[in-house]
């Protein structure tokens, strides 16, 4: 078909000797995830179905105890980035490096004695890819260092550290699902998350068993627009829960969601905030049914309410783009079950339900046509659903 799944990288504990001098005191993972369905619900308290990727962060990692904290990702060039703790500040810059220092930031800021590290870094998970490389690395991070100070916090604390540091530190508005997804995902199965109080649930997603493959189509292209994008969604939804008088859009139950609508225009509502209240309550929905159909075995038929998540994404909240459409449609035509964009959009990824037998023929339609349309080849590979965030070492 594809890619392979999971490139080994280096090894990040040989890097760590190298680098550092001495022997890392353990290494950690954590993955990438992709989400199935529920897409911009998490900033509404709503519910997303993520599942993690064997993609992984993996960090060889040593405590310290005199207030340095050195970062090195193989992945980047630069070399060793060396940060005093006592001196870390919000939105000051330090690029990628911003995402692990971001974390002992709030570990600091929560409380918890992080008394600085030497860390060597290494991801097999694509970045900027909406697959979640961002919180991949801020989850290896809060584990090892969970671990190695005996911090004693649970996963989705974690998840919850993680996701201060890049709202806060690094200065990215992003919800709660990727760090949790990261955190808490096993293996074999989607989370069932819901985002108001972080209750969740694994639901059985075998895919192998049941002769199916996910496959997620990376187009490899990344639009700018989608920073001010995302800003501006979130400010309508917030707009359209205020205006029907309720906390948030998680709120409004589906079977209230025409009389809202009305309610709204009456109110002389943006047409824009109708759309995206359309499109949150009808996605918190298909999570809901997406669920039932998965509980009940009946996966394939999963794949119609991904497709319908794709229309209103692209249709209503409307932060679909061209080479998007063209992996959804090209997979559609040629016989997946249901496809739609997965991630903030403008680029990314998307994700393809297909019967297994069939894969590697949807893999090919869709990078012929993106041959066809002048587009890059996309990057396609199987999305098994994979650990969570782990000691390796
Ligand atoms: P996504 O999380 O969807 O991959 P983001 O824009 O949220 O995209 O995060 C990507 C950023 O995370 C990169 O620009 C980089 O700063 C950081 N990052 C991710 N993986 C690595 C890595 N292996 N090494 C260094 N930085 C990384
Ligand atoms: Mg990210």
């Amino acid at each position: 078909m594809t890619e392979t799944t999971e490139q080994a990288g280096p090894d990040p504990a040989a890097t760590f000797t190298e680098l550092y001098g001495g022997e890392p005191h353990g290494v950690w993972a954590a993955p990438g995830r992709v989400n199935l369905i529920g897409e911009y619900t998490d900033f509404n308290d709503g519910f997303v179905m993520p599942l993690a990727l064997p993609h992984t962060a993996r960090a060889a990692v040593a405590p310290r105890t005199d207030g340095v904290l050195r970062l090195h990702s193989s992945d980047v060039p630069g070399g060793v980035v060396s940060l005093r703790v006592d001196e870390l500040a919000p939105h000051s810059g330090h690029g990628w490096a911003a995402y692990p220092a971001g974390v002992v930031w709030a570990l600091r800021e929560a409380g918890h004695p992080v008394t600085g590290a030497d860390i060597a870094l290494t991801s097999t998970v694509p970045t900027g890819a909406g697959l979640s490389s961002s919180a991949a690395l801020e989850i290896v991070t809060a584990l090892a260092l969970n671990d190695l100070f005996q911090l004693g916090l649970e996963a989705a604390e974690l998840a919850v550290i993680g996701r201060r540091a890049e709202n806060d530190f690094v200065g990215v508005p992003c919800g709660i699902m990727d760090q949790m997804a990261s955190a808490c995902c096993t293996e074999g199965h989607a989370l069932h998350l819901d985002t108001r109080d972080l209750t969740l649930r694994q639901v059985p997603f075998d895919l192998a068993a049941q002769g199916l493959t996910l496959l997620v189509v990376d187009t490899r292209v990344k639009h700018a627009l989608g920073d001010g994008a995302y800003a501006e969604r979130r400010a309508g939804c917030e707009e359209g829960a205020r205006l029907l008088g309720i906390p948030t859009l998680r709120d409004l139950p589906y079977d209230g969601l025409d009389v809202a609508l009305a309610t709204l225009a009456d109110a002389g509502a943006d047409e824009s905030v109708i759309r995206y209240v359309t499109h949150v309550v009808g996605d918190n929905h298909r999570v809901e049914q997406v669920i039932a159909l998965l509980d009940a075995g009946e996966v394939r038929a999963a794949g119609p309410v991904l497709n319908e998540g794709h229309r209103s994404l692209r249709d209503d909240l409307r932060v679909s783009c061209a080479e998007l459409d063209l992996a959804v449609s090209a997979a559609q035509e040629a016989g997946a079950l249901g496809a739609r964009m997965t991630g903030g959009g403008f680029g990314g990824s998307a994700v393809v339900l297909v019967e297994a037998a069939e894969a590697d023929a949807v893999a090919g339609a869709v990078t012929k046509a993106f041959a066809g349309a002048g587009h890059a080849a996309p990057g396609i590979f199987a999305a098994i659903p994979s650990a969570g965030a782990r000691r390796l070492s």
